[in-house]
């Protein structure tokens, strides 16, 4: 039976972890390296769960951040939480990873609530700093909680309007100022030295009460095609109570990383509002409450449906086309046939490339791996800024279930709730050709002009079964399509 663990071990041990964090964190960055930087980020988790079980054994007191460790109930909760995590996460359809990740996302905020909890209610009183990280982490970890459970509830469409109603930005601002309040009441008198916190436990109640309804009340009236910033808020939110909290517990692996996915989270924010054309803050307090009048415009023109195998060897024969995918490529599992479409046409000549808006999909990224997934080479995939201009010269914009991100209302309609993102410029293809299921709209919910301009015709059916009749009538072309 182990006795003495020497501290020194266990922070070597974190030290490993902290590194297999940021090692797998770096694959990510490149869809080609992302599935192996995910497993060494999962076996760095794994060391820092066993490093936190070593706590359990004879550390010195001064050193262990836990009184008592329940050690039987903690592996039941391991052994629960990631039983369920495994048969969740194999089942789950590519389609509903946005929403698990938020709701996984959700569960990390609410660990860290968790954890402040445990330490606020166990009275025992650390000095200030101690007690205001905990409550800063207590604050963060609830907001992002219930903020992730409502955006959770958005992406999987259990709610399917933003909800938004007069004075929002002024209610909300009572919650997170009477939250404030409480908590600094609490400080106050934990200061005073009066009683121990096990004495206000309605007022801890109230603090975590206050935080949980202020994360539902800041997340409602976020719509249109703003949730990837709120996604990714939450993301850094969650990793910052983290941070907190292992600041708390004096645990290194918690603290470093909290602050490695607090960093990432906080990067991604600045990424998919600058890709949003938007400042965070307005993403966060100008849009609160507002109720926006959108109207669904004077759209002129018709919708012209063409046939697929039309559409396939006119593209054939085009000297270059671009791809936009969006996410009804991802709903349709179309990204294999997407690239075997794309071969055909490369053998017959024609310049084919992809061109990603940093928020097609429902998720930071999904495009890019949902490519990388089918093979398609990274050196034909380019990020908005990189092709918009080009598409002009572009024989053919084949625009694949994707909708939001290529609407020309964003650069014109000022009620429209996606005006002044930047959009792919599919509208400039000499060709364009929307492939999608029917009247369906976007995640904004608006109509999309392009689809009735005199350069687009519209290929009506799943992308699945409508790129099969494309590949059948390129290769009917048969030795023709060599030439
Ligand atoms: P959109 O959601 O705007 O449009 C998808 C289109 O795909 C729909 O119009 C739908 O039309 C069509 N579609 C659905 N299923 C299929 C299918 N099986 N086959 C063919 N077509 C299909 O997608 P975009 O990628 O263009 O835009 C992303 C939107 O999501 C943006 O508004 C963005 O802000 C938002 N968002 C993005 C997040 C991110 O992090 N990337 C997170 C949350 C939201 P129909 O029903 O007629 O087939």
């Amino acid at each position: 039976m182990l006795t003495i663990i020497p501290q020194i071990l266990i922070g070597a041990i974190d030290l490993v972890a902290a590194f297999l964090f940021m090692f797998g964190l770096q694959r990510m960055s490149s869809p080609v390296t992302a599935p192996s930087g995910i497993k060494v980020a999962g076996i760095g988790m794994l060391v820092a769960v066993v490093a936190s079980f070593l706590y359990a054994f004879g550390v010195d007191t001064a050193a262990k951040p836990f009184l008592t460790v329940n050690l039987a109930l903690a592996a039941v909760a391991l052994v629960i939480g990631g039983g369920v995590a495994w048969w969740v996460g194999r089942k789950v359809a590519m389609t509903a990873m946005p929403q698990m990740v938020a709701i996984y996302n959700g569960m990390g905020g609410g660990a860290a609530g968790a954890i402040a909890a445990v330490e606020l209610f166990g009275a025992k009183y650390h000095g200030t700093v101690q007690l205001v990280v905990t409550l800063l982490g207590a604050l963060i970890g609830a907001i992002s909680l219930s903020g992730s459970l409502i955006a959770w509830a958005k992406l999987d469409g259990v709610l399917k309007q933003p909800f938004r109603m007069r004075g929002q930005q002024g209610l909300n601002s009572v919650f997170i100022l009477a939250c404030l309040g409480v908590g600094g009441y609490i400080v106050y008198a934990a200061q005073a030295g009066a009683s121990p916190l096990i004495d206000m436990p309605h007022l801890i109640y109230l603090f975590f009460g206050l935080a949980l309804i202020f994360g539902v009340l800041m997340t409602l009236p976020i719509g249109g095609a703003d949730m990837p910033v709120v996604i990714s808020i939450y993301n850094a939110f969650t990793g910052l109570a983290v941070g907190l909290e292992g600041f708390v517990l004096q645990n290194p692996a918690l603290m470093i990383a909290g602050m490695v996915v607090g960093a990432a989270g906080l990067l991604l924010t600045l990424l998919m509002a600058k890709a949003m054309n938007r400042s965070v803050s307005n993403v966060l307090f100008t849009n609160f409450g507002e109720i926006v009048k959108h109207k669904h415009g004077d759209v002129k023109g018709a919708l012209k449906p063409v046939e697929a195998s039309d559409a396939g060897i006119f593209m054939r024969y085009a000297k270059e086309v671009i791809i936009v995918p969006g996410y009804g490529l991802a709903v349709a599992q179309g990204q294999q046939k997407l690239y075997e479409l794309v071969k055909l046409l490369q053998a017959a000549g024609v310049t084919v490339k992809f061109a990603i808006h940093p928020v097609a999909g429902r998720m930071p990224g999904q495009m890019d791996v949902l490519l990388a997934e089918a093979g398609v080479p990274y050196d034909m995939i380019f990020q908005l800024e990189d092709i918009n201009d080009e598409f002009a010269n572009a024989d053919v914009a084949l625009v694949i279930g994707a909708n939001d991100v290529v609407n020309p209302a964003a650069r014109t309609d000022k009620s429209s709730p996606i005006f002044g993102m930047p959009i792919l410029n599919a509208d400039k293809a000499k060709q364009v050709y929307v492939v999608k299921r029917g009247q369906g709209k976007g995640y904004a919910g608006i109509v999309n002009a392009l689809f009735y301009a005199d350069n687009c015709n519209m290929v009506y059916g799943d992308a699945a079964a409508v790129l099969t009749k494309m590949i059948e009538a390129v290769r009917g072309l048969g030795s023709k399509a060599a030439a």
